[in-house]
């Protein structure tokens, strides 16, 4: 949070691509009536961009400017079909590290939901560049494909730690950690135990872990029992999308990416290509994140005036066409709405009193956990292979007989195949071979490299991973079926 109030303050402004002019505009025309001296530079990125022949989207410009503002305001961009292999908005979020993407969700008023009345509002903490979203992936066999879900006890901690500070400034009392660890224990259960182990330094919060799916049920059946959830990647990209059908729909969803000493402020909502240059989109999604941007500068009270303007304007039955068919309210009309309701505060609703938000900044270290002690205790190798699985499982054993390595198991798709046990799985050409010592001694680095090469000699190997133990704690996890 910057706290500090310059004479004006540059904001990067990205339109967008379809809807994106028409809600950013009528954003602007409501923050500029506030009076807080903000300063527009507008920048581009998206289609258009794609289509001028810049590959990412983003231009240097663009980049720059934000460099220099630290703070952006932008439409949805698309990746146009045939341009561009990464998602501009992507890019953005990952070469400025917006760790966390919060996204609240909450009840308005007059705006039709499956709740009424039931005080839905909470805030989903997702984090925003790790996880199956990094985008590492590979074609291992031509017809098995591989994504990397990549997660970080420092990547964790930043999400959990933004969490906690979440619920701090916005005197929330509980902070739910929504992950699969149930079933991928290292990775969705890296973030549930840096959750309960982070949690012991915020007493005064009241803190669950939740098996997401459970989460996604539980929004659905009493949404009001949540006030903070905290979750991976695509977990919360899904249950946020789930939190805004909860609330009206995504006209009504607003959003910060949030690194630190930089914020990007975007609605959920994409570019809605059907309605654009229509004038009928609903502006209230990026407005709020207007709000949200206002509170990340220090402008509590402009931010608390917007969204009394926009909740009395709602009260008094102005509504774009997502809410109301017959006498809906053009986007141009519904912000003018907005800027004649600035000082007026609704009818029984009160505004929750925001603190400035902590940003946790948890240093630079790319070591962020060090093992005392490590040891190599196997191989995993990947190969391709037609065969049926006892032909490869018995060349396989063979390839090792003499060696440091004896084969324990292959699995397919991750359930254990071999040693052959009555079970018949079905099966595709892409095998793991776990080969584990012989004997208690390490394993070196040319025990491995002498075992790919003779793999290498027989099998098609495309994929090795070292089996490793930390401080005596097996580093992998067992194949479905594995002894
Ligand atoms: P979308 O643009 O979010 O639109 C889906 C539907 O949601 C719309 O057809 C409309 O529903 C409703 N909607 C969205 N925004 C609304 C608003 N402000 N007011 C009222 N209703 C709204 O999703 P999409 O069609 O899947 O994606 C279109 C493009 O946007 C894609 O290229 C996608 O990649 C991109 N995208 C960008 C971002 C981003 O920049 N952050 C995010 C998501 C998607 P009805 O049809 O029921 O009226």
């Amino acid at each position: 949070m910057s706290g500090t109030r310059e004479s004006t303050k540059s904001v990067t402004v990205i339109e967008g691509d379809g809807v994106g002019p028409e809600v950013v505009r009528a954003t602007l025309r409501v923050l500029d009536a506030t009076g807080v001296p903000l300063t527009w530079e507008r920048v581009e990125a998206g289609a258009e961009v794609f289509r001028k022949g810049v590959a990412s989207g983003v231009p240097r410009e663009t980049v720059d400017s934000i460099a220099r503002t630290r703070v952006a305001l932008k439409g949805p961009l698309e990746t146009p079909v045939g341009y561009g292999e990464k998602s501009a908005n992507v890019t953005l979020r990952k070469l400025f590290e917006t760790f966390g993407n919060l996204r609240p969700v909450r009840e308005f008023p007059g705006v039709p939901t499956p709740y009424p009345g039931r005080g839905i509002d909470f805030v989903i903490v997702r984090e925003n560049v790790e996880d199956l979203y990094a985008g590492v992936e590979h074609m291992q066999t031509p017809g098995v494909a591989q994504c990397l879900k990549l997660m970080s006890r420092k990547g964790c901690e930043k999400i959990v730690r933004l969490a906690f500070e979440v619920a701090r400034a916005e005197g929330r009392k509980s902070v739910h950690c929504a992950t699969k660890a149930n079933i991928m224990k290292l990775t969705e259960g890296l973030l549930k135990r840096t959750f309960e182990d982070v949690s012991r330094e915020y007493p005064d919060l009241q803190t669950r872990h939740i098996i997401v799916d459970n989460c996604a049920h539980q929004l659905v059946r009493a949404p009001e029992q949540f006030e903070v959830i905290v979750t991976s990647n695509m977990n919360g990209d899904i249950l946020s999308d789930l939190g805004s059908g909860l609330i009206g729909g995504l006209g009504f969803a607003p959003g910060a990416n949030l690194g630190v000493g930089i914020a990007i402020f975007e609605a959920v909502h994409g570019s809605a290509p059907k309605y654009a240059g229509k004038g009928v989109i609903n502006p209230t999604a990026l407005l709020l994140s207007g709000v949200m941007m206002l509170r990340y500068l220090g402008e509590f009270e402009a931010a608390e005036k917007v969204e009394n303007a926009l909740l009395v304007t709602l009260q008094d039955g102005t509504y774009t066409r997502d809410v109301r068919q017959q006498g809906s309210s053009s986007t141009h009309d519904f912000a003018s709405r907005v800027i004649d309701n600035l000082g007026r505060a609704p009818d029984g609703i009160a505004l929750r009193k925001y603190r400035p938000l902590t940003i946790p900044d948890i240093g630079p270290r790319t070591d962020f956990v060090v093992a005392g002690a490590r040891r190599t205790v196997g191989a995993d190798v990947f190969v391709e292979s037609a065969s049926d699985i006892g032909t490869l499982g018995r060349s396989i054993e063979e390839l090792v007989v003499g060696t440091p390595f004896r084969l324990k198991m292959v699995s397919n798709r991750g359930t254990k195949v071999f040693p052959v046990d009555g079970t018949s799985p079905d099966v595709v050409d892409h095998w793991r071979c776990r080969f584990v010592a012989r004997t208690e001694d390490a394993l070196r680095d040319e025990d491995v490299l002498s075992l790919l090469a003779r793999v290498g000699a027989r099998h098609r190997w495309m994929h090795v991973e070292r089996l490793q133990e930390f401080d005596g704690a097996p580093a992998f996890t067992k194949a479905q079926g594995e002894d």
